[in-house]
């Protein structure tokens, strides 16, 4: 039935309750109806290109499919435009006018084939994977800035007459036919004098690049095409190319670089993922820049849900740019709050882990560009491995070291490194230092060489914290080269080192000459070519925390330093001061207290230096 006087429809209760909702706090953020209409614009589009395949006639067949949006700051409107389906008058009083109505899902239904029917084929699967439906709302989001919204529509089916539909979104909405209506749907909506902004041109322009830059119509407003880029996350692997991904990379994250590296790919199950992620060239928080933002988007059938999404990667993945699609996503209620977690993490997991398994490949396949990318974004995958035990096997196993073993700049695996080991060593044994000369000529290697140990070089001082937490690997200990408890096997007594007798009778005086400075002195096994080396008798706390806890709390109290000092019978150095000790026990008491000195430098542990230089100038004296 059609009618030429408009007639007045009073909303469902339902209806009303729910405007009430929608216009006072459903969406926080009011700029989301531009995104909901030019959705529901693109879901017309996306009907009517099916109708097209399946029907003979269709009105205005030769009309463009693009959505057209219009603003006018004079008359205070927008005007949302697009040559989908329409809506018959049924469809209006239908669509527009019940509650928990989605068009969309009965349009869903209706492309799911009938039992005894043939399947579906290929294009309505594809048709229903690009309908962004399932939600009760979107239309409704209108009245947010609306005093008054108008839908003049037109119906694909050729016989059926133009109409339009007109609400305040108070109670009420009338229907009225008119005529000179292309096929297809016009939002007309006038704004409400404290929303006025809507209708400017910039203002408009800012909010579809956001929300709707991949919609796959095209979008113009005011006569301007606006969404220029496709949604290449949808398409085919193998049909894209290089610069593709990296233009898309670039406007996706507003970046200047090329992508390091890259990840496309797409699950069904246990939940629908078209993912495609970037990682930089390089990493921000390293120069000092603030903490990364989660970047990866959320998209949900081509349309923005979320920037920024909080929990859909681990904090360790925060350098990460790229788009995760899932249309899964329950958006019955709104697009913006999520309210399902479990959902969310799902997809974290799924990314996560499919992520790591893509960085292993690389570390295998593609070592040079693995090592690179582990330069510049290791640090994160150590943070990863330190904290996230969810995926720390999996991290530890990407984590790679400089060692003894190495060349400098190259680096092994922990997996690596248990490959080489004897069969009776139990332990992984590293050291920590600002760089490899610093470790090579310290002390604590020589023990470790001689006995032909590998020892790992760690360079950052995270690298202490994260192989403490990460405690141990393939059931091996991780354990810090410098500590105190490190037992090493016998070695083979040189010749002519300090007897027995001559070493108790050196430790003993150094023991005595030190006093407090030392907590214990002994003859070492570890030593091969150095005369001595200072350990830290605290076990609770390494050299490096220590400095790392100084630097932070500079005035606190300096807790005392205690260290043992362990010497090398055989030593020139050591023999020369077994016989000062009684010859000039002045001198050797300088010498003595030299010695420990140098111990500490070399272990990091001298905190003030400046009596060594008085001290100095009095040993010189006596040349
Ligand atoms: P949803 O999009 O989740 O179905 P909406 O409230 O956004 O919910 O829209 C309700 C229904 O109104 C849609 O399902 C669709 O049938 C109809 N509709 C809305 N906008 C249009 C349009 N531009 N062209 C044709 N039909 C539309
Ligand atoms: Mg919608």
């Amino acid at each position: 039935m059609s009618t030429a006087t408009p007639q007045k429809f009073e909303f469902q209760a339902e209806i009303k309750q729910l405007l009430d909702i929608v216009i006072h706090s459903l969406y926080t953020h009011k700029e989301i109806f531009v995104r909901e209409l030019v959705s529901n614009a693109a879901d017309a589009l996306e009907k009517l290109r099916h109708t097209q395949l399946t029907e003979k006639t269709v009105a205005d067949d030769t009309l463009e499919l693009a959505i057209s949006v219009t603003t006018d700051d004079k008359a205070k409107t927008i005007t949302i435009q697009d040559s989908g389906v329409g809506m018959t008058r049924a469809e209006l009083i239908e669509n527009l006018g019940t509650i928990a109505h989605s068009g969309s899902k009965q349009f869903l239904k209706s492309l799911a084939p009938v039992s005894g029917e043939a399947p579906a084929g290929q294009d309505s699967a594809s048709a229903r994977a690009n309908l962004i439906g399932q939600f009760g709302v979107g239309f409704y989001s209108a009245f947010m800035v609306a005093q008054r919204v108008r839908v003049y529509s037109r119906s694909w089916r050729v016989d059926e007459p133009a109409h339009v539909w007109t609400s305040d979104g108070s109670g009420s909405y009338e229907i009225e036919e008119v005529s000179d209506q292309t096929r297809g749907t016009k939002l007309v909506i006038e704004l409400k004098d404290d929303c006025a902004e809507y209708a400017s041109d910039s203002q408009i322009k800012g909010i579809l690049e956001r929300y709707s830059a991949f919609v796959s119509f095209p979008i113009n407003l005011n006569g301007k095409r606006v969404n220029t880029v496709q949604a290449l996350w949808l398409r085919a692997k193998n049909e894209i190319k290089d610069e593709e991904y990296t233009e898309f990379y670039k406007f996706q994250a507003h970046a200047f670089d090329e992508p390091r590296l890259r990840l496309h790919f797409s699950a069904d199950a246990p939940i629908s993922i078209n993912a495609l992620l970037f990682v930089p060239q390089d990493n921000t928080e390293k120069f000092g820049f603030a903490r990364a933002e989660p970047s990866v988007a959320l998209y949900c059938r081509k349309v923005l849900i979320d920037a920024q999404p909080k929990d859909l990667l681990p904090e360790w993945l925060r350098f990460l740019k790229g788009v995760v699609d899932s249309e899964d996503l329950p958006l019955n209620i709104s697009r913006e709050t999520m309210q399902d977690r479990t959902l969310i993490e799902k997809l974290n997991k799924v990314i996560t882990k499919r992520f790591l398994k893509f960085l292993d490949e690389e570390a295998k396949h593609r070592p040079d560009a693995y090592a690179g990318f582990y330069a510049e974004f290791g640090l994160f995958l150590k943070e990863g491995a330190a904290m996230d035990h969810t995926h720390k096997e999996q991290l530890v196993k990407l984590l790679r070291f400089e060692s003894s073993l190495t060349e400098k700049g190259k680096t092994t695996s922990l997996a690596d490194y248990v490959s080489r080991l004897g069969a009776d060593q139990k332990e992984i044994y590293y050291l920590v230092g600002p760089n490899r000369a610093a470790i090579e000529s310290g002390p604590y290697l020589e023990g470790f060489k001689a006995r032909n140990l590998e020892v790992l070089f760690c360079y950052e001082s995270v690298d202490e914290y994260v192989m403490s937490h990460v405690r141990e690997f393939d059931g091996r200990k991780l354990t810090a080269a410098d500590h105190a408890d490190v037992k090493l096997a016998d070695l083979p007594k040189p010749e002519g080192a300090l007897s027995a007798d001559d070493t108790k009778t050196l430790t003993t005086w150094l023991k005595a000459t030190l006093g407090e400075r030392v907590a214990e002195v002994k003859a070492s096994d570890r030593l091969v070519d150095s005369p001595a080396l200072a350990l830290n008798a605290d076990k609770f706390m390494s050299p490096h925390m220590r400095r790392m806890m100084k630097a932070m709390n500079k005035d606190a109290a300096d807790s005392p330093l205690r260290v043992n000092l362990e010497i090398n019978p055989r030593s020139a150095v050591m023999k020369r001061l077994f016989e000062t000790h009684t010859a000039a026990p002045d001198k050797a008491k300088l010498v003595a207290e030299q010695i420990l000195d140098n111990a500490l430098i070399s272990a990091g542990l001298l905190d003030d230096a400046t009596p060594m230089v008085a001290r100095l100038y009095k040993l010189l004296e006596s040349v």
